[in-house]
């Protein structure tokens, strides 16, 4: 395979077009192409610029002119005999990658899984929806896959890491399609990533990968020295080398326990707000500049005196009722592969500072029941972007997607004083970026769960500074935030234990 890179296409190029430019540049017909990356060059005459992997006969006699030879890097580590168990807690991002990992070089994998299998837990879900009954063990929080189930399964992520591939590559061999390896801002969709997960969970199952769904880790098992020595659930006690500990922002029930074992974890900062709606034709009609016309996205930054963001957009998507605990109201998005319901959202987040809060979980879920106290019910919150602005409250200029309907509220009682100030000074900024976001948007809220306000504290070998054999790892004991970071985090854990194994083989 030769690794061409810089081919500029035009905007409007078909498949059959890449393939002309790509012999016309090589004189030669090519037998096969991949496209690697694929990136939007705006200035001028808009065009892309991809790299491509071609297949070609006489391969060498291009290297010989300069060409260069794709070499791919070999990322799956060595198979060895080990008797080991790694028990992973939690089956989302970072619990799928880790477990995916131990079990292709030999260990022994157990996964335990408070939720459901997906197909019983879509349909868990769908009765939320519908009826507002929650079941808090099976939501759009807990089950299989995790919170990225009920998602708009964007991929996007800032890190700059080897396993990216590695991620995108499992992803597409189990269903998705390959553009996810090229495209700017690449999503899946929360239809697609169910199918794909179910069949890399089929997958682990016939290879001998223990799972228990709807077994909820209560309790771990701990010797004199504070070592982790195994898990506990309701259905009795499992001994294990080594506990992955990737169980999500929403596990309010098993950071008590950790608590209570004396596991170290700190505060850290958060961020908090609601979601905005508008049109999604509004949306499009401001992105000028944007080459496709339909399903724009925006990304909004305000740097007051803090930090305020837009975060985890989801065009053609809907707002969704992402609680677990029950008399609460978490919003969150998500969308299908089509993105097609006509309205964008996305979260508006201002930064909390850690100083600001005692308990960060408590602190959250305290505005999650004022937000219920107040609606009496599972409806969001809601209240035109305008009328926030002004302190006044009309009924909504248009109807938000959140499926279980909304209550009127004035999000002026919600704020600080100090952060609705800067948080007006913020849609005043982004009223200026994108004409007329003030005007036609709707707000509903509250959205409280983009990530963890703890960390629990790992040391160098990634394990938890006072509990030797503990794991933790995710967005839950704060080191990822989206799917692909905690895919990474999952496999820097499996990595970790890999290293682990090699050092003690290397010592004896
Ligand atoms: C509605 C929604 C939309 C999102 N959209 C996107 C998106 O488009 N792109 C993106 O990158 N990110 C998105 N995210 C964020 C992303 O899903 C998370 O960052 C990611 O899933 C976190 O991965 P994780 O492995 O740390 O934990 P999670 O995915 O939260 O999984 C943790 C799992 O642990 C289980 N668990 C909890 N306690 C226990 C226990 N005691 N025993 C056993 N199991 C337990 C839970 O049931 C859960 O399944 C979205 C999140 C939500 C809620």
């Amino acid at each position: 395979m030769l690794l061409l890179n810089e081919i500029k296409i035009p905007i409007d190029a078909d498949e059959n077009d890449l393939k002309k430019i790509i012999e016309k540049k090589l004189k030669a017909p090519v037998r096969n192409y991949t496209i690697r990356k694929k990136s939007l060059d705006a200035r001028k005459e808009p065009h892309y610029v991809c790299s491509v992997l071609v297949d070609v006969d006489h391969e060498d006699r291009y290297v010989r002119k300069g060409y260069q030879k794709y070499i791919p890097e070999d990322l799956d580590p060595p198979c060895f005999d080990t008797d080991e168990t790694c028990v992973i807690i939690g089956y989302g991002p970072s619990g799928l990658f880790s477990a995916y990992r131990l079990h292709s070089v030999g260990y022994k994998v157990i996964v335990f899984e408070k939720g459901k299998r997906i197909e019983e837990r879509v349909r868990d879900v769908e009765c939320f929806f519908k009826t507002g009954k929650l079941d808090s063990a099976s939501n759009v929080q807990f089950g299989e896959g995790g919170a990225g189930t009920f998602s708009d399964a964007k991929l996007t992520t800032r890190i700059k890491d080897r396993y990216i591939d590695y991620i995108l590559d499992l992803f597409i061999r189990f269903g998705a399609s390959d553009r996810i390896r090229y495209e700017n801002h690449a999503h899946i969709g929360t239809d697609e990533i169910r199918k794909i997960i179910s069949k890399i969970t089929d997958h682990l199952i016939s290879e001998g990968v223990e799972f228990h769904f709807s077994e909820p880790v209560i309790d771990l098992l701990m010797n004199d020295v504070h070592e982790a020595i195994g898990v506990k659930t309701a259905k009795g006690a499992y001994p294990a080398d080594h506990i992955l500990l990737g169980v999500g922002h929403s596990a309010q029930d098993t950071y008590e326990m950790l608590r209570k074992r004396n596991v170290t974890m700190e505060k850290k900062d958060i961020a908090l707000g609601f979601r905005v709606e508008h049109p999604q034709s509004f949306i499009d009609e401001r992105q000028t500049n944007a080459i496709v016309k339909e399903a724009n996205e925006y990304f909004l930054r305000y740097k007051g005196e803090k930090g305020v963001y837009s975060f985890c957009m989801c065009p053609g998507g809907i707002v969704i009722p992402a609680m677990s605990d029950e008399n609460s109201i978490v919003t969150n998005g998500m969308s299908y592969a089509a993105r097609d319901s006509g309205f964008a959202n996305s979260a508006i987040l201002i930064q909390i500072f850690k100083e600001e809060f005692d308990d960060g979980l408590e602190y959250l879920r305290s505005i999650e029941r004022k937000a219920y106290d107040y609606s009496h019910s599972y409806q969001a919150l809601a209240q035109n972007i305008k009328d926030f602005m002004n302190h006044e409250l009309h009924p909504l200029i248009f109807a938000s997607t959140y499926p279980l309907g909304t209550v009127l509220y004035d999000f002026n009682r919600f704020f600080q004083e100090k952060d609705l100030e800067i948080l007006k000074e913020a849609f005043c900024d982004f009223d200026r970026k994108i004409p007329g976001f003030i005007e036609k948007g709707i707000i509903v809220g509250p959205e409280t769960r983009s990530s963890s306000p703890i960390r629990i504290s790992r040391d160098e070998n990634c394990q938890s500074v006072n509990t030797k054999n503990l794991y933790p790892m995710g967005e839950g004991a704060g080191y990822g935030g989206g799917i692909m970071s905690c895919a990474l985090d999952g496999i820097r854990i499996a990595n970790a234990i890999l290293w682990k194994h090699e050092k003690i083989q290397s010592d004896r």
